[in-house]
């Protein structure tokens, strides 16, 4: 029967990773893959969640079951560090927090949960978006369609956006990176912001706001302003959220679906659903990550800690964005690329063509994603200057 299963190329990153594995040249630099990596291209286990695993293994008193939801605990800390502690959606309980496994597992959660209970509405996505958008909704069989988010220039064009927001139909879902986004780092202002809340309220649709690197762009609540201006305007929206890069706990798969009800009870019938979607998918989520955060948020001590790790690696990736347009500037290129630092989170749009980036890769030894998307967080003092030469080269 296996017989006729055809082979399909693997994920075009996990090939960037073995093809850079393969790479015996000294001074090659990986920029392809999207986890955070400190001044020596480690991706280091945090110290907050080193002592909070710590902590664990004395008090952990069970590994039975923890429920289709997952930790409450977890949930009202998610849920408070998503919406802010002072959210009048959390004083009237109007939001449901399903844990999940990653922000994959959320976002998948919400295409069962749309296909399911709001059929025929298609989800628009930015053009472009991370491509496992479009694996996951296409899996859950859920209606893609597209809003642009770049120019040609690969430059953010808000005002293309917003035209092509006005004109969805009335009721269909929208897909909005709350920051940091991915692949372009570009992220609306607090201005436009409002903007989109005003169309979203105008064609009645329903954001899912897709929340996977809060605290890499500005700040832990700087980062959620989108969030909770939608939150406290609209009646109703998804979330999905992920820990994976602001605790650092890629593999834990530690998530959490949000949903937003105009009232309790409306939040209680959406939430009874989520709990069999979840069931039907993966029965229960894991616990390990979840009770990481949940031992972290519990103790004032460790959120301080964790705050302070997450600053320096906020700080670190900002500090190489400047570091980047500086070192182009013997090149003349640093207006050129002066964009890079208004981006915010790991990923740079560079602007690169595919002919440059494969340049980079066969030439020096540079990894990055086919579309010109660079991981700036691969940067370090050792090989910037290389990286600018490089890019000098490819570009000149
Ligand atoms: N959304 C976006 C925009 C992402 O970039 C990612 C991770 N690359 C995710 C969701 C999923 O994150 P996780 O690893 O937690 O599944």
């Amino acid at each position: 029967m296996f017989e006729s299963i055809e082979r399909v190329p693997g994920d075009a990153i996990l090939g960037l990773i073995q093809q850079f594995k393969d790479d015996p040249n000294p001074n090659k630099v990986d920029l392809g893959v999207g986890v955070y990596r400190d001044e020596h291209g480690n991706t280091p286990i945090l110290r907050a969640v080193k002592d909070a695993e710590k902590k664990l293994i004395d008090t952990e008193q069970t590994k039975a079951y923890i429920g289709s939801h997952g930790d409450p605990q977890y949930g009202e800390y998610i849920l408070q560090t998503v919406l802010g502690a002072d959210s009048k959606v959390l004083a009237a309980n109007r939001a449901s927090a399903t844990q999940s496994p990653g922000g994959t597992g959320a976002l998948r959660l919400a295409a069962d949960f749309l296909v399911s209970q709001l059929p025929g509405k298609a989800i628009w996505l930015p053009n472009p978006t991370w491509p496992n958008h479009l694996g996951v909704f296409e899996a859950a069989r859920l209606e893609i369609k597209r809003y642009p988010y770049v120019d040609d220039n690969d430059q953010f064009d808000f005002d293309a956006m917003l035209k092509k927001l006005k004109s969805i139909p009335k009721g269909d879902i929208v897909l909005l990176h709350a920051c940091c986004h991915n692949p372009t780092g570009f992220d609306p202002s607090q201005d436009q912001w409002h903007q989109i809340l005003e169309v979203v309220q105008d064609r009645e649709l329903l954001p899912l706001v897709d929340f996977a690197y809060q605290g890499f762009g500005d700040g832990l609540d700087e980062d959620a302003y989108g969030v909770r201006l939608l939150a406290d305007h609209l009646d109703e929206m998804v979330i999905t959220q992920s820990c994976s890069k602001n605790f650092g706990i890629y593999r834990e798969r530690t998530g959490c679906f949000i949903a937003i009800a105009k009232d309790e009870e409306d939040m209680q019938d959406v939430r009874s659903q989520l709990a069999t979607t979840a069931r039907e998918n993966y029965s229960n989520p894991p616990a390990h990550g979840s009770a990481i955060v949940a031992t972290i948020m519990g103790s004032a001590e460790l959120t301080a800690a964790w705050h302070r790790e997450l600053d320096e690696m906020r700080d670190r990736i900002n500090d190489v964005r400047q570091k980047l347009v500086e070192g182009l500037k013997p090149h003349g290129l640093a207006d050129k690329f002066a964009f890079i630092t208004d981006q915010r989170g790991m990923f740079s749009y560079t602007g690169l063509t595919e002919d440059q980036v494969n340049k980079l890769r066969d030439e020096y030894s540079i990894y990055m994603v086919a579309s010109g998307r660079a991981n700036v967080a691969g940067l370090n003092d050792d090989n910037i200057e290389y990286v600018c030469k490089a890019i000098a080269d490819v570009v000149g």
